[in-house]
This record gives structure tokens, sequence and C-alpha cells, in this order.
């Protein structure tokens, strides 16, 4: 476990993004762990939790959450705010720290072009993973629209 060290957190971290995707705050995260239970890209990548990154966001670990290769590896797919109890939605939070992370030269062009066929990959997967849990009956808060004729048969 990393320790935190409170004079090298910065505590607005979270209202810049808040702002940044149009909000007053990012709604209080129960840390219930239902995003990451959900997320496909968790199930093939151990170390991508979208509870944790949440959290580090929460408790201003800016440049810990920034310099990080996962924040690159959430597909967008929504898939977690189907389920959030708050409505959160990651794949907002996850486009604001990628544009925040290129604004500020965090990542070079290298990394960038070896990310390419792994998104394809983790998108595809999202995808195909998704459909399948949804047409099996997962049900959430939120319903996705392209999700709408499966949700209706699973209710
Ligand atoms: S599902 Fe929502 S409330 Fe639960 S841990 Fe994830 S972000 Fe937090
Ligand atoms: S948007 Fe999809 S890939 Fe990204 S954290 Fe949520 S469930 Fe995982």
């Amino acid at each position: 476990m990393e320790t935190v060290l409170l004079t090298q957190a910065d505590p607005n971290f979270k209202y810049e993004i808040a702002e940044k995707i149009g909000l007053e705050e990012i709604k209080p995260c129960y840390s219930c762990g239902s995003c990451t239970g959900v997320c496909p890209v968790r199930e093939v990548i151990e170390d991508f939790d979208p509870r944790r990154i949440i959290h580090m966001i929460v408790l201003g670990m800016r440049d810990e959450v920034l310099s990080s290769d996962l924040i690159w590896f959430c597909c967008l797919c929504n898939s977690c705010y189907f389920v959030c109890p708050q409505g959160i939605k990651f794949a907002r939070i996850a486009t604001e720290l990628r544009k925040m992370a290129l604004a500020e030269g965090r990542v070079d062009d290298d990394f960038l072009k070896r990310l390419e066929p792994v998104k394809a990959y983790l998108q595809d997967l999202c995808r195909r993973t998704m459909f399948m849990k949804v047409k099996e009956g997962l049900q959430g808060t939120h319903i996705m629209p392209c999700w709408r004729k499966y949700t209706a048969k699973a209710g």
C-alpha cells in the first residue's frame, strides 16, 4: 500500500476535474466497487481499477494519476456508469485525465503509438463482454441506450 503525504497532495484536483466535465463536484464515491466489478478492462489488466483511480483523485494524488499508464486503458465503454449508484461517469473523467496528461507533457508520442493496437483490442473486448453480460441479465442503475433492447428482454 502506498503512503500519501498530505503535503504533496492536491486537494483541488477533484474540483479541477469536476469543473472540466461541467460539474460542481464529482459526487461522493461510496467505494462500493461496482464499477471495478463490472469493468471488462479489469478482467484482462489486473492493475486497472476505476474505484482506485477515483479514490486517488479524491485524495489529491495528481502526479500519480496523471503520470499513470492506467488512465489510458479505459475503453470509455461507460459500463461502470451503468452500475454506479452515484452516477459517476468514469469514462468522462478518464477523458479529461488524458487531456490533462497530454497538455502537461506527461506522455510521449512513442507511448501513444504503442497504445493504438491495445486500444483497439480493449474496445472490442469491452463491446463483446458487455453485450454478453447484459444479454445474460445484468441490470444497472442507468440504462445505456445501445443496450435497451437487451435490458428490456432481461426485465
Ligand atoms: S460504482 Fe460508483 S460509487 Fe461505487 S466505487 Fe465505483 S465510482 Fe464509486
Ligand atoms: S468506462 Fe468501461 S473500461 Fe472504463 S472504467 Fe468504466 S467499465 Fe471500465
